[in-house]
């Protein structure tokens, strides 16, 4: 019988999680799903002088946010923790003790000044570039020799002459010669585990069966694979590999953590809606087999399998995920819009977050529903409806209000106010039986003027409901100023 699936996503935060490792995690996390499997969440923090504190807490929300939940891990626990690396120290060091035992690691001696003119040296006459084996099979008198001289050995893992072959689930079989894998460092001087050492012993120790992750991390694959040997554990045992094609930008360029722009963080605050980043990143390198645009998380896990994860690099298009946002938006209920636009007001500074203001916020939301592709574009929508003292904000908006628009604003007026019913349509007819048919103006021009007068702006919410909604009052009084300009 095959063991029940266990993935695990394994972060290294060393600043925002971006693109790359959202679709990572979220291939993770539908495998899981699809398999009935469990999900486990692992924060590798091994290098100290990258990772903080702040990087760590962002991962965890991120995921969250993304509605990501994992079955073990940071917050939630599980048999198999600490889940922090950090936390895993005395682990690491023991199992590298243990393969200094065996003769499966030894102490390299070797400095950086040393390993640079090894480097040099073999740049020079054309060789691979590694680790030459210096300090494999140093003698007791060397040893001593070098302890006098003060210098902390690192622990270097012993690469066998051959090679490693692995099956990827993406890749088929994929074969490192061990010319090309040198020995490699699994603790440095001061005793800190390195990232091979620290992964291959958790994957084991959690009981990791599927390893499904970014190709980047192809290349340290016979690393682990030799760490799992070292540790004892069967072939049979190896947790399966998958190695993800890269996420690449629209110019073909890697897309890297250190690009702003692709953090999650910055499409959260942008207001796209996570429902949107896991529809579009899931079709991003993944088809269910048609060609779907659209696939909610359910349909997700019901249909995710790895076979159908393309080889071949995926291309991030940042219009598509615009449209797939809009469509996601525009089928939100409108309290689940309300929900969503409100921090985005009151963080904008346009609403302080009253009832009442609420109330009206929940009544104009229908009227740009269908208008926007992003949550930040609320804020500048419905500003009108709620500065106190309304004044036509620029230059280049009070440079329209031209004479030809004070005729029309001067005969609004006078067919506005003695409305006695206030509502779309009411606006509407007074409006359009004066400008239109009377006066014979285009609505572009008629209406043009009304809209800036009264939200200040060239774009806004349909007009009519506008007005209705800012009332008689206020509209009569804005475009009264606005014949002041
Ligand atoms: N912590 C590694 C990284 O963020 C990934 C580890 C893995 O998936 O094997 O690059």
């Amino acid at each position: 019988m095959s063991k029940p699936v266990k993935v695990r996503f394994a972060p290294s935060p060393t600043g925002d999680l971006h693109v790359g490792n959202i679709r990572t995690a979220l291939f993770d996390w539908a495998y899981a799903r699809h398999t009935g499997g469990t999900f486990l969440f692992r924060i590798e923090d091994t290098d100290t002088t990258r990772v903080t504190d702040e990087y760590i807490q962002a991962a965890i929300d991120t995921l969250k946010w993304l509605g990501l939940n994992w079955d073990e891990g940071p917050e939630v626990g599980g048999d198999n923790g600490p889940y922090l690396q950090s936390q895993r120290l005395g682990i690491y060091a023991e199992w590298a003790k243990k393969f200094l035992d065996q003769k499966d690691a030894y102490h390299c001696y070797c400095s950086a000044d040393e390993l640079e003119a090894v480097r040099e040296a073999q740049r020079a006459a054309n060789v691979a570039p590694g680790y030459n084996g210096h300090c494999r099979d140093l003698s007791a008198e060397q040893i001593a020799e070098f302890q006098a001289e003060g210098r902390l050995p690192v622990v270097r893992m012993r690469m066998p002459d051959g090679g490693t072959t692995f099956n990827d689930l993406i890749r088929g079989d994929v074969s490192f010669d061990h010319k090309f894998v040198p020995d490699f460092v699994l603790v440095r001087g001061d005793g800190s585990p390195l990232y091979t050492l620290a992964v291959a012993v958790d994957d084991v120790m959690m009981k990791v069966t599927h390893v499904l992750r970014g190709e980047d991390l192809l290349s340290s694959t016979p690393r682990q694979i030799r760490v799992y040997q070292a540790m004892g554990l069967a072939e049979a045992d190896y947790p399966v590999f998958a190695h993800l094609p890269f996420v690449m930008g629209q110019d073909n360029a890697k897309l890297s953590k250190r690009n702003g722009e692709v953090s999650i963080a910055w499409y959260r605050d942008k207001g796209f809606l996570p429902e949107a980043i896991c529809n579009y990143l899931a079709l991003l390198g993944w088809s269910p087999g048609d060609d779907r645009e659209n696939v909610t998380m359910k349909e997700l896990t019901e249909l995710f399998t790895v076979e159908k994860v393309h080889s071949s690099p995926a291309r991030f298009d940042m219009k598509k995920l615009e449209a797939i946002n809009g469509d996601k938006i525009r089928a939100l209920t409108i309290d689940e819009f309300l929900d969503w636009s409100l921090p985005f007001l009151t963080k904008a500074g346009v609403i302080s977050g009253t009832a009442e203001e609420i109330a009206l916020v929940k009544q104009a939301l229908p009227l740009i529903q269908e208008r926007i592709i992003m949550l930040s574009e609320v804020p500048a929508m419905l500003k009108f409806l709620f500065v106190k003292d309304f004044v036509v904000e620029t230059d280049s908006v009070a440079k329209i209000i031209d004479d030809a628009s004070k005729a029309v604003l001067n005969r609004s007026l006078k067919e506005l106010a003695p409305l006695t019913t206030w509502n779309h349509d009411s606006i509407e007819a007074a409006l359009r039986s004066s400008l239109i048919e009377d006066m014979g103006l285009k609505p572009r021009i008629a209406f043009g003027a009304v809209r800036i007068a009264t939200t200040g702006s060239t774009i806004s919410p349909p007009l009519f409901e506008s007005m209705e909604l800012l009332g008689k009052e206020a509209s009569l009084a804005r475009i009264s100023a606005a014949l002041e300009l």
